[in-house]
């Protein structure tokens, strides 16, 4: 499983993006890149880095960094579902993003149950995530059209949980997700490019991987 000890949104400055790993703080001005912009973390952040633009390799690394920083995998899971998009017929790096996609706990995040994957990872392997009532603690469990994603029942009032839900609605769910009154999410068809986030280019990690 990743772990960043380090302070989650160096990540984003190092990046210069948002990358929402901090739940609701990401969508509130207190947010570090609302309020410094996206310098790079460090004494000669914005000096030494941002002037340069990026080319070639070093965007293509950026750009891969970014990817596995956001669905919060290390280097090994990531090479692997690139290795089983590009064995599939189609756009490689769409495959690829929809491999990430289909993860448990981006599923569980996306419907509205956590307000971070982090969040939601946790709750996925602490076991409080059941797959067509059933518990399902693999995180890296592709969810499928018609599966059905809720809470365990005693986990239903846990404060984050509750409120995560009630919001989610405001940070919009995706269109492959329909969520249910009951508190449960219903995968109803398979994401597409559409519906995953759009700052991603991910022909630049397919051009860095095919080297
Ligand atoms: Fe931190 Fe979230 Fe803002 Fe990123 S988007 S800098 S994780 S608060």
């Amino acid at each position: 499983m990743a772990r960043y000890r380090d302070a989650v949104c160096r990540l984003c400055r190092r990046e210069g993006a948002k990358l929402f790993l901090k739940g609701d703080r990401c969508y509130k001005p207190s947010c570090p890149i609302e309020k410094r912009g996206t310098q790079p973390p460090g004494q000669h952040g914005n000096s030494m880095r941002r002037g340069k633009a990026l080319a070639g390799y070093g965007q293509q690394l950026r750009e891969k960094q970014k990817v596995k920083r956001i669905y919060f995998i290390l280097e090994g899971q990531f090479r692997n579902y690139f290795e089983r998009a590009r064995k599939l017929k189609g756009i490689t790096g769409v495959a690829l993003l929809a491999f990430l996609e289909r993860r448990l706990d981006n599923a569980v995040y996306r419907a509205g149950f956590s307000t971070s994957r982090r969040q939601a990872r946790q709750l996925v392997n602490h076991g409080h995530v059941l797959v067509n009532d059933r518990k399902v603690d693999i995180p890296s469990f592709q969810v499928k059209p018609g599966d059905v994603i809720s809470i365990k029942e005693g986990s239903r009032k846990n404060v984050h949980v509750e409120g995560a839900w009630q919001t989610a609605a405001g940070r919009g769910r995706p269109a492959w997700i329909s969520a249910g009154g009951d508190m449960t999410a219903t995968i109803s068809a398979l994401p597409t490019r559409e519906d995953i986030d759009r700052s991603i280019n991910e022909q630049l990690i397919v051009e860095l991987y095919s080297k």
